[in-house]
């Protein structure tokens, strides 16, 4: 009797453990799916307004088809432009992502000068500028060569300086500073926005995370988080300083040579 007893023990142990097993497994699975579902509605909402903005102009350029229209058409056809570029900018995020996520982060060290890809960044991101908004070009940029992942360069620009104009209203200045040191690079964005209130500012880097006076605005909480990964995975760094109501000072650094 007292062996049935131990089998029979031993077979509620089991079975339990199974049971555990089971419900750990559904958890994970429901886990996931609320991701997913999570993922899926952001993707949608952060491209619905674009489109339907982008499906407004186009539909009103095809209207303004009179000379004196010119001006009209113009207008709307900036709206497309900047609006494609800004989701061509969500896209390559999500692409970062998956990368980083998969291992398939892989990198490539050229020369180039440095201002090919500021000039670059800055003639998209001036399509983007609110009234009055501008942009101040760094002076030294011209003489100076890098030896560093160029697309992840003008990935990590683009968030940056994107993100000053879209967290500052209009009529405010952006400042570009490019500081050369012997083996590294520091480029500092300032804006004059309206900056990051401190309690929230240790989540700033987390994936999709959004402070709260940001979130009138669009976005999806991606960028500061994966230019941050790509960046520390190249030795590079990147830091902040933010005062709500004043602005942010975003600053990256990266070796100028990778041996
Ligand atoms: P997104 O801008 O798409 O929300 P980011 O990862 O680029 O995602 O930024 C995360 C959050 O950090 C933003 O939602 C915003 O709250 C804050 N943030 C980033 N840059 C600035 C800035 N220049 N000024 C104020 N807040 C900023």
């Amino acid at each position: 009797l007292k062996q049935t007893i131990k089998e029979l023990k031993e077979e509620v142990l089991k079975r339990k453990e199974a049971e555990h097993k089971i419900m750990e497994s559904l958890r994970k699975e429901r886990e996931l799916n609320d991701l997913k579902t999570k993922f899926l509605s952001l993707v949608s909402h952060e491209f619905k307004t674009p489109l339907s903005g982008i499906l407004t102009s186009a539909m009103l350029v095809g209207k303004y088809t009179e000379t004196e229209q010119q001006d009209k058409r113009e207008k709307h056809l900036k709206t497309i432009q900047s609006k494609v570029k800004y989701l061509n900018n969500i896209l390559n995020d999500f692409l970062s992502i998956e990368r980083l996520e998969s291992g398939k982060a892989t990198y490539k060290f050229e020369t180039f000068p440095l201002s090919k890809v500021v000039n670059e960044v800055i003639y998209s991101a001036n399509m983007l500028l609110k009234e009055g908004q501008r942009i101040n070009y760094p002076q030294n940029v011209d003489e100076i060569q890098v030896n560093f992942d160029e697309k992840i360069l003008e990935l990590s620009l683009t968030n940056l300086i994107n993100n000053a104009i879209k967290y500052s209203p209009g009529h405010t200045v952006i400042d570009v500073e490019v500081i050369p040191k012997k083996d590294f690079l520091t480029i500092k964005i300032i804006d004059e926005g309206m900056g990051i209130p401190k309690k929230e500012q240790k989540y700033i880097f987390n994936r999709y995370f959004r402070a709260e006076n940001a979130l009138l605005d669009q976005g999806t909480g991606i960028g500061l988080n994966i230019v941050k990964s790509h960046l520390e995975s190249l030795g590079g760094t990147i830091t902040f300083e933010s005062e709500e109501g004043v602005g942010s000072t975003f600053t990256i650094t990266f070796p100028l040579k990778n041996i």
